[in-house]
């Protein structure tokens, strides 16, 4: 069964040094989380299975990192200067803000309902670029990373020679002043995205949308989430946004609820419409902002040498929340008989932040540590990932927090290691915890096997 409460994990994101409040020492930042060391591997391994899936396996999307600091104009002509905000409604009483969309006509803090009436409230971080802020120049932190790439849609046409379709992948932070940061990393004001932005033809866009749809549910079944624990949302036609032709929301049972984990949208020639130059020419199929100050003409020559704008599906994902998912998932309690239980978190082996910890038996036995040094550099070279040397406490202990973190497999370094010839260690299987006798000479291949 996975986590029930929030409270289960944060209390093992912080025990076992996954996840932190950000500035805890000075009482926290509010919607703002700091990944400790092991919630930093968790991290990048999620990101790399989405680099891998996205951009290494695939023939037609290419990579992009672009910067957070937003110059203002793409951020105008994006729209989200004039949209991107929350309707917000006021208490009277305890001057409390909350969105109108979360709560029911009743202040959350004090229960009046003497409320404001709904008002727009921008989410972006607006931030002074250059030494004199007096407010003519400035910049936004950005609030997605998708708009990058539709700036860089033609350098990265010219340079790679892409053809229709095609799509550019990204991964980077984005920030949001949500004015109710909670449930954990569900919702911060500082978090990462992956998006990728693939370009079609026109007309061929509800095929597409269809293929990504089974695609990124593909995905998250392999990162280890259950199928029984998702639910797919058709975004009903009224509520799309305005540029949206169609919307489905993979959806994850959080502790808190089911609620969005990725959003993958049919933006139609919307973006790339709106950034583009010569508006008039392009046969735009979306009612895009008047762009006098655009230099290029955002298209690209399709099979019958005609210059169309394409179209856009956007599969886009919350990486906090898809590691608060994979954690939720993951996170068990077991009941071992006899009094004993244990927590163990049943990660994916590619997700695990430990891949191996090799333990020693007695650690201030110098021909055991030696031997532990010299297997751990040995593993490492094997390009698995982090391989840990573990010599802080007992030989219960270590495999304890071993099972906390998802650590998949333990090597134990005992006497009959150094003593006895051919050498050979024992490993330990988090899921099943059987133990059985490795000579070290195959630990390479053994491991290889296992991992790769
Ligand atoms: P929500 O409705 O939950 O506010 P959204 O529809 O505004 O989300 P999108 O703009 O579609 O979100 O962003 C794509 C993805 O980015 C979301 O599916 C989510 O995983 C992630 N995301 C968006 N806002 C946040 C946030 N404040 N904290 C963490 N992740 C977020």
């Amino acid at each position: 069964m996975p986590a029930t409460t929030m409270d289960q994990l944060v209390s093992l994101c912080k025990r076992r040094g996954f996840i932190y409040q950000n500035a805890d020492i000075y009482g926290g930042l509010q919607g703002v989380y700091d990944y400790g060391p092991l919630g930093v591997e968790l991290k990048n391994n999620l990101k790399a299975a989405w680099w891998r899936s996205m951009v290494y396996e695939r023939d037609d999307v290419e990579g992009l990192d672009a910067a957070i600091l937003t110059n203002q104009k793409v951020l105008h002509y994006s729209g989200h200067e004039d949209t991107f905000s929350d309707p917000m409604v006021d208490c009277k009483k305890c001057k409390g803000r909350f969105r109108a969309d979360h709560i029911n006509g009743k202040c959350p803090n004090c229960g009046s309902t003497e409320l404001t009436e709904p008002r727009p409230f921008n989410l972006m971080f607006k931030t002074a670029i250059g030494p004199v802020d007096d407010g003519s120049s400035f910049g936004y932190l950005r609030p997605e990373t998708a708009q990058a790439i539709f700036t860089q849609f033609k350098n990265v046409v010219d340079s790679t020679s892409r053809k229709l379709p095609f799509g550019i992948a990204q991964i980077g932070k984005s920030f949001r002043n949500e004015i109710t940061p909670r449930n954990f990393i569900f919702r911060v004001r500082e978090f990462e995205q992956a998006e990728l932005e693939f370009f079609i033809e026109p007309g061929e866009d509800e095929k597409w949308h269809e293929i990504w749809k089974e695609n990124r549910i593909q995905w998250w079944l392999d990162q280890g989430l259950k199928k029984e624990h998702m639910n797919i949302y058709t975004t009903p036609k009224e509520d799309l946004a305005h540029y949206a032709k169609a919307c489905y929301d993979i959806e994850y049972q959080f502790p808190h609820g089911m609620e969005e984990l990725e959003g993958i949208a049919n933006r139609t020639d919307y973006d790339l419409g709106n950034h583009t130059k010569a508006q008039e020419e392009m046969n735009l199929t979306s009612h895009c902002h008047a762009n006098p100050d655009s230099t290029q003409k955002l298209c690209i020559m399709d099979d019958n040498n005609k210059w169309v704008i394409p179209f856009v599906i956007e599969p886009s994902m919350g990486i906090d929340r898809g590691v608060l998912a994979v954690m939720t998932e993951a996170y068990t309690e077991e009941d071992l008989g006899e009094g004993n239980s244990r927590i163990v978190l049943k990660l994916k082996k590619h997700l695990a932040p430990i891949k191996v910890a090799v333990i020693p038996l007695k650690k201030n036995n110098e021909q055991i540590m030696s031997k532990c040094h010299e297997i751990k550099q040995n593993l490492l070279k094997l390009g698995i990932g982090r391989v840990a040397l573990e010599n802080t406490g007992n030989i219960g202990k270590a495999y304890r927090r071993h099972d906390e973190i998802g650590t998949p497999l333990c090597i134990t370094v005992d006497f009959e290691t150094i003593e006895q010839q051919p050498e050979s260690v024992t490993i330990r299987d988090r899921d099943t915890m059987e133990q059985h006798r490795v000579n070290v000479a195959d630990l390479p291949s053994y491991l290889r096997e296992y991992f790769l």
